[in-house]
């Protein structure tokens, strides 16, 4: 059996060891899965969000062209009235699908002492024109004309842009640096309603009256602004129409080491999960854009499990296979074993069974030969002829005890083990047994004491019980060394116990249990006394039959006793 585990333990290594690299395996697949996954959308986020604001600065770069564009136009013609400026606008082209832009316009530089004339001049046109929110100032930026005519656009006109102060920083940076410039947020009013604003920006770009002038960028070269309004909300959302199903996202005003502020958001409700930001800067505002991608990471994690579980499934399989191989070669070489174990017991069986049948046999022909030998010469008196036939009696008794002992192990191993309850005296029983065992041991029987005893019915099979009580008295002369034999009885409400000692050889302890097995004789060779050691095992079947208990109470050298307890009537 050692011999066979060792054999198969490299196989259990084998297989401990292709369990763990499964494992280990699995995992690490898994986890590679879902780092590839999240670094494969971390850049496909990264390109997209940069095409976005590539985007934008497409746009911005448009709208600045169109600012240069109008710029020129007010260069080439040195004074622009209202209709000039309303004819331009009808020629721009396209101007209605550039989306964001709010209108294009004109605001003019007015310094105090030419205030009059331009009012004049600007009433001319438009009778109701004032500059507004008025008051007495050195220089006023007045909204002149702005396309194409709305609500929007028409309340703002006379507007002096020079009074708001994100306005006024964008136009101070404009006219100084000669360039488009992007203003702050500031709000526009969206309805009749004032209350109501969009936030919004504005791009301006300066126009001088004298290009090649040495002092170009002064305030007395200075005629006024390029104006175009654009509100973020119309801007932004046209924009990253193409990115919606990639990503939401917020834009906040930004400048270093103030407070963000947030100018838009993509959506009302954001989820936050997973944001990176960019910062952005054009025509000198800067802006921070917090990204929030829609790629559904739970998506990777479920995939990423979904490997590991594959993985380990099949790692499972595979230990389950090799586990189930190794198992069933370890059980054939067992069989194996086992087959050449019982082989060598049915032979060592065989040969003690044989010389058990051949001792009686033996005597029994030499008993026959010597009285044959007698009768020939006549010299076989009568009570020499009772003691022959008494003497064959006696080696029949023992051979029919062999073979029935023999046919009973058939039996149990084939099932057909039966046996029959009916009611009887066990005290007789007792009586019954000690006289024909009388019979049998004749002269060399020791002496047997009983506890006296007159009815005790009980409900068990005669025969077998008569077996028993046959099997444990045999023993104890056996095994007795020719002490005295005690059969005790004791009686507790249903139970009854019957004991039967010896004052003999004993039985070593770790035999106590072992000796109610099959052919187990506790060390003793049949040369020492004869025996199958099959009676303790025929007895304790015949006991859990009758639903009871059968155990040895022993000491090496000493003797033992066989106690039997079982239930008067065990099948109630
Ligand atoms: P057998 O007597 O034919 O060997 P049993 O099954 O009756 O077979 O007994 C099994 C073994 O138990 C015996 O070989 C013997 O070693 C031990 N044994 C049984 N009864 C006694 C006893 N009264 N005293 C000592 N040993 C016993």
């Amino acid at each position: 059996m050692i011999r066979v585990s060792k054999k198969w333990l490299k196989f259990k290594i084998l297989k401990w060891f292709i369990a763990m690299l499964g494992f280990v395996l699995s995992i690490y697949l898994a986890a590679n899965h879902y780092r590839t996954q999240r670094k494969n959308i971390t850049t496909q986020n990264n390109v997209q969000s940069e095409r976005f604001l590539n985007r934008i600065e497409i746009r911005l770069r448009i709208y600045e062209t169109l600012l240069s564009q109008t710029q020129a136009f007010f260069v080439t013609i040195n004074k622009v009235s209202h209709k000039d400026f309303k004819k331009y606008y009808r020629n721009l082209r396209n101007f209605s699908q550039l989306y964001g832009i709010r209108g294009i316009g004109f605001s003019r530089y007015v310094p105090k002492n030419e205030l009059p004339a331009f009012l004049r001049e600007m009433r001319d046109e438009v009778p109701q024109y004032q500059i507004w929110p008025f008051e007495d100032k050195e220089e006023y930026f007045p909204i002149m004309f702005l396309e194409p005519p709305s609500f929007f656009n028409d309340s703002v006109l006379g507007f002096d842009i020079s009074t708001e102060r994100n306005r006024f920083l964008a136009l101070s940076r404009a006219w100084q640096t000669g360039e488009t410039t992007m203003s702050g947020r500031v709000n526009f009013v969206r309805s009749l309603n004032l209350v109501e604003k969009d936030l919004g920006f504005i791009l301006l770009r300066p126009v001088y009256k004298e290009i090649k002038k040495k002092d170009h960028f002064t305030k007395k070269n200075l005629n006024g602004f390029i104006y175009a309004p654009f509100i973020y909300n119309d801007f932004l959302s046209k924009t990253s129409e193409d990115f919606s199903d990639l990503f939401d996202y917020q834009v906040f005003e930004y400048h270093p080491q103030q407070e963000i502020f947030l100018i838009f958001q993509s959506q009302e409700n954001i989820s936050h999960e997973n944001m990176f930001s960019k910062k952005y800067s054009f025509l000198g505002q800067s802006f921070l854009f917090k990204f929030y991608p829609k790629a559904d990471y739970k998506v990777i994690t479920n995939s990423s499990i979904i490997i590991l579980l594959i993985g380990l499934s099949l790692t499972l399989l595979i230990i389950k296979v090799l586990n189930d191989t190794i198992k069933t070669a370890e059980q054939s070489s067992l069989n194996e074993k086992n087959l050449e174990e019982s082989l060598r017991a049915r032979d060592e069986f065989i040969s003690i069974a044989s010389h058990e049948l051949k001792t009686p046999l033996t005597s029994l022909k030499l008993r026959a030969q010597i009285s044959k030998r007698k009768l020939s010469k006549d010299k076989l008196s009568l009570d020499g002829f009772n003691e022959f036939v008494d003497e064959i009696e006696k080696h029949v008794v023992r051979l029919e005890r062999l073979v029935n002992d023999i046919l009973d192990i058939t039996r149990i191993r084939t099932g057909n083990f039966s046996f029959q309850p009916d009611p009887f005296n066990f005290c007789h029983l007792i009586e019954d047994v000690i006289i024909r065992v009388r019979l049998q041991f004749a002269s060399c029987l020791p002496p047997i004491i009983v506890r006296p005893c007159n009815e005790i019915i009980v409900n068990w099979d005669r025969m077998r019980i008569e077996q028993v009580l046959t099997n444990l008295l045999t023993n104890a002369i056996k095994y007795g060394k020719g002490s005295p034999i005690k059969i005790d009885i004791q009686i507790s409400n249903k139970d009854i116990i019957f004991s039967v000692s010896d004052k003999g050889i004993g039985i070593e302890p770790q035999f106590t249990e072992m000796i109610f097995n099959r052919f187990e004789r506790a060390g003793i060779s049949p040369n020492e006394i004869s025996g199958l050691g099959l009676g303790l095992f025929i007895t304790h079947r015949i006991v859990s039959d009758h639903k009871g208990k059968i155990w040895v109470e022993s000491v090496k050298n000493e003797g033992s006793t066989f106690h039997v307890k079982m239930a008067k009537d065990p099948f109630l």
